[in-house]
């Protein structure tokens, strides 16, 4: 354990770190855990919440019902037997006991006046009692109400003369729900208990599915750290879900791309070692046989010396091609572009190259069918040019000639570079623009090519945001196209 930056962290042997001070609401596995128990909690006690409601409505209606049923009986008999003439009636006043002592309550009854003539609790005889409930009751109308609060049920009846439809009393029974309150009580715990139960279950199964859920991303993870780590090459194979298939392809696509990246930058490095450890071996092999002879003649002297500087320039081209491709090469590197007059541009380049045409007695002719301005970037783009024309010389026979053209539309220019020369196999054409490629090693390397000018051309192309194409016939020449945009369109 150790702390970094404030934080408190725990590391278990490679693999699961665990950060306390991480939310563990970002924890996926904790996330469908949660989601689980309350997909079982939320309707669990919204079930029982709606059972006990049921429940209570159902048995208050019950027992309100009841009363006032027991109520109109008890109120015909006051009628009948002129309860309030003689309110000492042994019947009507033992019903009054009963009715309190069954239903754990209180009766009383009102005379016309309002008068609490009987109080089975015996607290309100001779007072007045003026509660709304008895006044509409005085008018005719049953009434009942429950008193959750207080846990009672109250009902009044009201009680007619015989023959008539006066209301001469009023009989008012208030009585416990504690019975009521006491089935809620017990249905709230027994439910209370199954759902602690349930949930207890429930836990159980979303901690495996939780694992489960969270499983394949496990493997992704564990299998991409194993490649980092640099333990397997191997494929992502995680189909459990469409996602992760999903996820398992782009990353397999990914390392694809990666590995060929690698593995070019090895070739790479293979070549450039390679070539630049040639020329250092043929100046080693002359300066050494200059050394191991005594009384070595002038003549030889100069002509291994001659030798050892023709392979000093060839290092020398190389690594300076090798700059190229690499500055070129370079993400995001910043191109110089400016609006030129391309046909002037050609001239240029042209003109420094005809002198080596001369030596091979290769004419060059250039042909412009309309002045075109671009954007581009000089450099690199007269690199691009000049490596085709000097291709276009060297691969040339003796009295070959050089053609190159220049025409545009409304979008692009267009530039060939067509040549008399030797051409290029069919089979070689797909790879003469890759580094260090060369269609007959020794005869270019007796023409003295570094296999880089093709790959240079492509790359300063290509950050024009333009294309390079080759046709050729083996023994008939050679002409490569080139198309670049007038105006730049930066990515
Ligand atoms: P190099 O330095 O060898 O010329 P390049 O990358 O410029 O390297 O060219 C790659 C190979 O393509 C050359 O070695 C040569 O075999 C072939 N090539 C390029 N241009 C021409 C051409 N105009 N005519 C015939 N062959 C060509």
């Amino acid at each position: 354990m150790y702390i970094r930056s404030g934080e408190w962290v725990i590391i278990s042997r490679g693999k699961f770190t665990v950060r306390l001070k991480d939310n563990i609401f970002k924890n996926l596995r904790f996330r469908v855990f949660l989601v689980v128990m309350l997909a079982g909690l939320i309707p669990g006690s919204a079930a029982l919440l709606g059972i006990v409601k049921v429940y209570e409505t159902r048995a208050v209606a019950l027992r309100t019902a009841e009363i006032q049923n027991q109520c109109t009986i008890v109120t015909n008999q006051m009628s009948t037997n002129h309860y309030f003439s003689d309110t000492s009636s042994e019947v009507i006043n033992s019903d009054l006991i009963q009715l309190t002592n069954i239903y754990n309550g209180r009766v009383m009854v009102i005379d016309e006046d309002l008068n609490v003539v009987k109080d089975t609790y015996g607290l309100d005889e001779g007072r007045m009692d003026v509660s709304e409930n008895v006044i509409r009751c005085m008018k005719g109308e049953s009434t009942n109400s429950y008193d959750k609060k207080n846990h009672y049920i109250e009902v009044t009846a009201p009680v007619t003369e015989i023959g008539s439809r006066h209301t001469i009393g009023v009989m008012v029974a208030s009585v416990s729900t504690d019975s009521i309150e006491d089935s809620i009580h017990i249905l709230y715990t027994q439910g209370g208990l199954i759902i602690g139960l349930c949930m207890i279950l429930l836990a159980i199964v979303a901690v495996i599915f939780a694992d489960r859920v969270v499983r394949p991303l496990r493997k992704i993870t564990s299998a991409i750290e194993n490649v980092s780590a640099g333990y397997s090459d191997d494929i992502l194979h995680v189909d459990t879900y469409t996602e992760t298939k999903n996820i398992s392809e782009s990353i397999n696509k990914m390392m694809g791309r990666l590995k060929l990246l690698d593995d070019s930058r090895e070739e790479f490095v293979s070549n450039v070692s390679h070539e630049l450890k040639t020329p250092m071996t043929s100046m080693k092999v002359l300066a050494d046989s200059l050394l191991e002879q005594e009384n070595v003649p002038v003549e030889m002297y100069q002509e291994f010396m001659g030798d050892i500087a023709k392979e000093i320039d060839r290092e020398n081209k190389i690594i300076t091609d090798l700059l190229s491709l690499v500055k070129m090469d370079k993400k995001g590197q910043t191109l110089n572009i400016e609006s030129m007059n391309i046909n002037n541009l050609l001239e240029q380049i042209l003109k420094r190259l005809r002198p080596i045409a001369q030596q091979k007695n290769v004419e060059i002719v250039m042909e412009s069918f309309r002045p075109v301005t671009a954007e581009i970037d000089e450099t690199k783009f007269s690199l691009a040019i000049s490596n085709l024309v000097e291709n276009a010389i060297k691969y040339n026979r003796d009295n070959g000639w050089v053609h190159v053209s220049l025409n545009a539309d409304h979008k692009f220019f267009y530039i060939k570079v067509e040549d008399s020369g030797i051409g290029i196999p069919e089979e070689d054409q797909a790879y003469i623009f890759e580094r260090f490629y060369r269609v007959d090693k020794s005869h270019s390397r007796e023409i003295g090519g570094t296999g880089l000018g093709l790959a240079i051309a492509r790359n300063a192309v290509i950050v024009h945001r333009g294309s390079i194409k080759v046709y050729s016939a083996e023994g008939e020449g050679t002409t490569f196209t080139v198309r670049i945009p007038l105006i730049y369109a930066a990515s």
